[in-house]
């Protein structure tokens, strides 16, 4: 069984890109400025701050941290679009969930599609969907990058994504099933309403479960010699739990991601590719 190391594989990718950086800073003689907005007290999106500070900081990135305790919708679009005018700034990343009252789409919808770092604008995604270059999320974007790694491609393959939300499984489904390296898979998107999730389960050679269930992936649901990737990251009394039943799995795959250790830091991997993208696209490089 191949546990896919999505943290020692961050930080390959961490270090490639300060070894790059470290030649583009002294060529345009500035740092890649990534502006994270959190607004509240939510205390796990203040440790994804914190991690994604960190990474800023080991890779050559400025971060450009704004922490509001609250603030009024107005205001935030405010900033916002002071943030898409700063020269200095190339990425723009709003912690979501904002709380409650903010309309979180239509601060998302403001920002610069050349400075959307998290591939959530309609312009990026509609892209995305298109096979046109832009901004992909952080998430099914590192789970890819894990996978090229390792060499494990799904060219061909039956993959099943189960969950379809907009950041993580929706994506996720078209960007394996769109032409080009690690993609040209044949894709299942399963959901709350799928009809038989184990049947079609068993039928895949990939399986991709962003759920939020700890868990719910067992044994029973793989076929031998699958490869499983777990995107869920769930609270539990025992501490961090996945969607997929580590235990049960890890004997019966050919490759599983853990958790904590493997989509998790690949996400934050992904964001610091995206922002030197970003970086990039306004210097010319
Ligand atoms: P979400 O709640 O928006 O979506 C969950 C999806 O699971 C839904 O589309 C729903 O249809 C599906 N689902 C729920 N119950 C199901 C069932 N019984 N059978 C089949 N499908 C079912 O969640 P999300 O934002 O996509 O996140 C999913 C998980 O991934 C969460 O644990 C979240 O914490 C984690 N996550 C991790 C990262 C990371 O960086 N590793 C990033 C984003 C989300």
């Amino acid at each position: 069984m191949i546990l896919l190391d999505g943290k020692a594989t961050a930080a390959t990718i961490r270090t490639e890109i300060k070894e790059e950086l470290d030649k583009l800073t002294g060529k345009y003689g500035r740092q890649p400025g990534l502006a994270v907005v959190l607004v509240g007290e939510d205390p796990a999106s203040q440790v994804y701050v914190r991690n994604k500070e960190r990474a800023c900081e080991d890779c050559g990135i400025k971060s450009m941290p704004h922490k509001l305790d609250n603030t009024t919708q107005l205001e935030l679009e405010g900033l916002i679009q002071k943030l898409n005018r700063d020269v200095n700034v190339d990425g723009i990343l709003v912690q979501l969930p904002l709380p409650e009252g903010l309309d979180s789409q239509k601060i998302l919808d403001l920002i610069d599609p050349e400075k959307d770092v998290d591939g959530f604008h309609p312009v990026n995604v509609g892209k995305m969907s298109l096979g046109l270059p832009g901004f992909k999320p952080c998430t099914p974007a590192g789970v890819i990058n894990l996978l090229k790694r390792y060499n494990l491609d799904p060219a061909c393959k039956k993959a099943v994504v189960i969950g379809r939300s907009n950041i993580v499984g929706k994506p996720l489904a078209m960007m394996l099933s769109q032409s080009g390296p690690c993609a040209n898979a044949t894709v299942t998107l399963c959901h709350s309403r799928t009809a038989d999730l184990k049947a079609e389960c068993l039928e895949a050679d990939f399986v991709f479960a962003a759920i939020g269930t700890p868990n719910f992936v067992t044994a029973d649901m793989v076929k031998e010699g699958a490869v499983v990737i777990d995107v869920g990251i769930n609270r539990t009394d025992e501490g961090l739990a996945g969607d997929c039943d580590f235990e049960s799995l890890k004997d019966k795959v050919h490759a599983i991601t853990p958790v904590p250790g493997g989509v998790g830091p690949m996400t934050i991997a992904q964001l610091m590719v995206n922002t030197l993208e970003a970086f990039r696209l306004h210097v010319g490089a």
